[in-house]
Order: structure tokens, then C-alpha cells, then sequence
């Protein structure tokens, strides 16, 4: 079976047409920036485009997912909560406008739970029971598969809010609203007022603030230059924290980290691996620390295996 997989990130949209756990092919354009209702014309095209060129029949075409940055209620197909992107998401119908346009089924989830669906399904968690996704993009996205099944919780925010539990609660303001979240002490978003607030930070250093991006700084740390190895470490030491709440919380046998940090894998897996070795509770075991194997794929391939399970006549009996 065919679907088309739409993941939405804050500054880039990604459609691909998936079978199986093969994209056959993406496009990724700059997403409007002034919500996802203007940018419903868009993709639609695409994917019409996509359909049209593979020639999908409608038999094999299983329906339309897509990953969210926010909060979901994949029950009810509904985006509850954004975060400043995508801020009319709530009001729009999806599953009408996919029903619409395909006539197939539609799913919706948080897009770091969809991430970690691939993960576990197709990727670096594959045969695992307990496992933890910790996605460090612009913000960070967690997952967790508990004895061998996603959680999802009451609102369904459970095991997706790992990039807003407290680390320093002393700290700094996040966009949530809270203080000292994992996101707002060591994320690309912060990165700049990070630098700026530092105090063992030279001035050279904050006027080019907004210049610096993780890549940069563990390009420099990898030079030995002193500041942004101490701005990369004190980074770490926040994703080690992170990571051994997630181990306290959930019992994993596995961490997958993914995201665009991790062309930096080489420095922060084993930094990271020591310091949680080092200070988590864990006496009977280590827990391994992996990268992700899917990279940028791993929502789309998640969205497939999801789609996968879907029970066809069960799904439009709800919904029609
Ligand atoms: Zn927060």
C-alpha cells in the first residue's frame, strides 16, 4: 500500500509518497509563514503530483498522515495546542480536507511521536519494548514506546513533552511559558540568548550571537577553541540531564537521538554516554544511547507504519 506522509516543520514542508518503509519520493518547500491554511494549496498540488506521476491506484492508497509541531488529539484528528507555528491549525478540519480531495484515511499525531513510530518500527529501535525518542531540532521532541506500545496518556501529551521538563527551575523562560525547560536551557531556539546571558562568554562572542548555530560551535570545539567548547558542554550536560529523567521516568533499553545535532554524533554520543553512565540510577543495566537511524525520514516512515495498522471499514464507520 501507498500514502502520502506530510511532515510540517517550522520552516520547511516535507510530502513524500511512502510504501512500506521506502520513500519512494519527497518534496520539501519553505512553508508560508503565516499559518498552515495558506499553505493547504500548496500541498495539495504536490501531492496530486505525486499520485499522478506514480500512478497510485485508488485501491492501493491507504491514506494521508501528517506530523505536527504541537500538541494533537489523534483521536479526533485535531491539532489542541501550537507553539507558534502553524497558530490556525486548531480551526482547520484535515480529515474533511483530506477526505475531500482523496476520498482515504487520515491520521495526525505530534510530530516527535511519529518520528519515534519510525524508529522503533523500521529504524534504530526496532524489536525494542522500552524505548525513548529525543528529537533536537530547533526545539525538542520526545516519544515513548512503554512495554511494547506508544503512550499516549489522557490528553495524549504523555511521554511527547520530554523538551519542556525542568531542569533548572531557577532558569530561564521558555516559550511554553515555564522556566528552566530542557528546551529553553540547551536548544538551537535559544542558542542565541544562550550566548548573549552567558557569563563566561566574551563580548566578541555576543554581538555575533545570532551568527552561531550548533553546527558552528561543535565545529570549533572540535578545533579546541575554549568558548564554544564550554557552550557545547554546558548544551550537553542539559541533554544528559534530560536523558536521565527519561531513564528514571521510563525504564528504556534504549535512547535514540535524532535531529540536525547529530552530524555532531561523534562528540555528543560518547560526552553524553559517560556523564549518564556516571550519574543515572540504573544498577542492573546501561542504557544504550543510539542515533537515529532515519534521520529527516524517520515522521514519514513513522506516518507509513501508522497508516499500516489502520482497520479501513472500522475507520470510516467513525468517521462518516
Ligand atoms: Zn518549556
Amino acid at each position: 500500500m501507498y500514502c502520502i506522509a506530510i511532515d510540517l516543520g517550522g520552516t520547511i514542508i516535507k510530502i513524500g509518497l511512502v510504501k512500506g518503509d521506502e520513500i519512494l519520493e519527497f518534496t520539501s518547500f519553505p512553508a508560508e509563514t503565516d499559518g498552515l491554511g495558506s499553505n493547504l494549496a500548496s500541498m495539495e498540488a504536490i501531492i496530486n503530483r505525486l499520485l499522478s506521476k506514480w500512478k497510485v491506484p485508488k485501491e492501493e492508497f491507504s491514506g494521508v498522515g501528517l506530523a505536527f509541531p504541537g500538541m494533537v488529539n489523534p483521536k479526533e484528528k485535531k491539532v489542541t495546542s501550537t507553539n507558534d507555528k502553524y497558530d490556525d491549525a486548531c480551526d482547520i478540519d484535515l480529515s474533511s480536507w483530506v477526505y475531500k480531495n482523496w476520498e482515504v484515511a487520515f491520521i495526525i499525531d505530534n510530530d516527535a511521536r511519529l518520528a519515534l513510530a519510525g524508529e522503533w518500527h523500521f529504524g534504530a529501535g526496532k524489536d525494542c519494548r522500552n524505548m525513548v525518542m529525543m528529537t533536537i531540532g530547533t526545539g525538542i521532541g520526545t516519544g515513548v514506546v512503554l512495554d511494547g506500545r506508544i503512550i499516549n496518556g489522557n490528553h495524549y501529551q504523555a511521554g511527547s513533552l520530554g523538551g519542556h521538563i525542568i531542569v533548572d527551575y531557577r532558569g530561564r523562560r521558555c516559550t511554553c511559558g515555564n522556566i528552566g525547560c530542557v528546551e529553553a536551557m540547551a536548544s538551537s531556539f535559544f542558542l542565541p540568548e544562550i550566548i548573549r546571558t552567558h557569563p563566561k562568554i566574551s563580548n566578541e562572542y555576543k554581538v555575533k550571537a545570532t551568527h552561531y548555530d550548533f553546527k558552528t560551535l561543535f565545529g570549533l570545539m572540535r578545533q579546541g577553541e575554549a568558548e564554544a567548547t564550554l557552550l557545547c558542554k554546558e548544551c550537553m550536560d542539559v541533554w544528559a540531564a534530560a536523558i536521565i529523567n527519561y531513564i528514571h521516568a521510563y525504564d528504556p533499553e534504549i535512547i535514540v537521538m535524532g535531529g540536525g545535532i547529530m552530524r555532531s554524533a561523534d562528540i555528543i554520543l560518547p560526552y553524553i554516554k559517560e556523564r549518564v553512565d556516571r550519574l543515572v540510577w540504573a544498577p542492573e543495566y546501561k542504557v544504550k544511547i543510539k542515533p537515529s537511524l532515519l534521520g529527516d525520514n524517520a515522521a514519514l516512515l513513522g506516518i507509513s507504519y501508522t497508516l499500516s495498522t489502520i482497520k479501513k471499514e472500522k475507520y470510516y464507520e467513525q468517521i462518516l
